[in-house]
């Protein structure tokens, strides 16, 4: 399983492989020490139960989406439709448009899921069974609140 484990100091991400992981780290932006507690189940990518930054057991799943990608097959989409649109082929034009926007649809349907830990925002990705639920804003504002005073961030 690859981890995502976020800096409770300064929200960086700090890639990690679970089944080598060492007790600790030290954050690569503001130096912190992040004590990991990898479980079993992390460890063997068989669930994801207890969040090895924050100990948290609470998660949610979301595609595994980055915008970037699906908006730079819109742009290039948009500028080539753009230069038949210029010389008239409007129909051309338009299916090219048509055509960006549905392999953007077919990319983000392929996405695999990635477990994200609702207090630290750890991110968990690997073949094991997705059992979180989706995405609650109550619970994260709940659960967010609550880490931040324990960290001290408010
Ligand atoms: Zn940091
Ligand atoms: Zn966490």
């Amino acid at each position: 399983m690859q981890v995502v484990a976020r800096c409770p100091k300064c929200d960086a991400g700090l890639p990690v492989s679970a089944a080598d992981a060492p007790e600790s780290i030290a954050c690569g932006r503001c130096g912190h020490e992040i004590v990991l507690a990898f479980s079993d189940a992390l460890r063997g990518d068989s669930r994801v139960d207890t969040c090895p930054v924050c100990a948290g057991r609470d998660f949610y799943v979301r595609k595994d989406f980055d915008p970037k990608v699906g908006l730079t097959v819109v742009v290039i989409g948009a500028l080539i439709s753009g230069i038949f649109y210029w010389f008239g082929e409007d129909l051309i034009a338009y299916g090219i448009l048509g055509g960006a926007a549905l392999i953007d649809l077919i990319v983000y349907g392929r996405l695999g899921d990635v477990t994200v830990c609702y207090r630290c925002h750890s991110e968990f990705r690997g073949k094991y069974q997705r059992t979180a639920p989706h995405f609650d804003l109550h619970t994260a504002d709940v659960l967010e609140m609550e880490y931040e005073r324990r960290i001290g961030r408010r």
